[in-house]
């Protein structure tokens, strides 16, 4: 079932192919200030579907993760990059975080919260 998901404004909105089945809470130092709740995917299942040019992006640090926000509204929308699950950036296998509380008409509160400690692992 594919879910849609917007940005406060609106300026971004995007499909994804799949409700997740856990949600992810990380503790870093960038998640916890952003309050987001992170649902994983790979490109092949978001679809981003307002122009490209409403996303704006901080980087930091080693610069290899992108973080997608409105230029408008503020929200944090998605996040792209490597995958770590090995603990070493794979490069060919890029994953999209989405921040899942930009879900419309989804019951976050029925998905699972996983908790990542990523104030002490990174
Ligand atoms: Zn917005």
């Amino acid at each position: 079932m594919r879910i849609k998901g917007s940005c406060h404004c609106r300026a971004t909105t995007f499909e994804v192919s799949e409700a997740p089945r856990t949600v992810t809470r990380c503790t870093c130092s960038i998640c916890s200030k952003r309050g987001a709740l992170w649902a994983y995917y790979r490109p092949d299942q978001f679809k981003l579907t307002s122009p490209p040019e409403n996303v704006s992006a901080y980087r930091w640090q080693s610069k290899m993760v992108k973080h997608g926000f409105c230029a408008i509204c503020g929200c944090g929308t998605f996040t792209e990059s490597p995958d770590w699950s090995t603990g070493e950036p794979d490069f060919d296998n890029p994953k999209i975080a989405v921040n899942a509380r930009l879900f419309d008409d989804f019951d976050l509160d029925a998905v699972e919260v996983v908790v990542i400690d990523g104030k002490n692992l990174w």
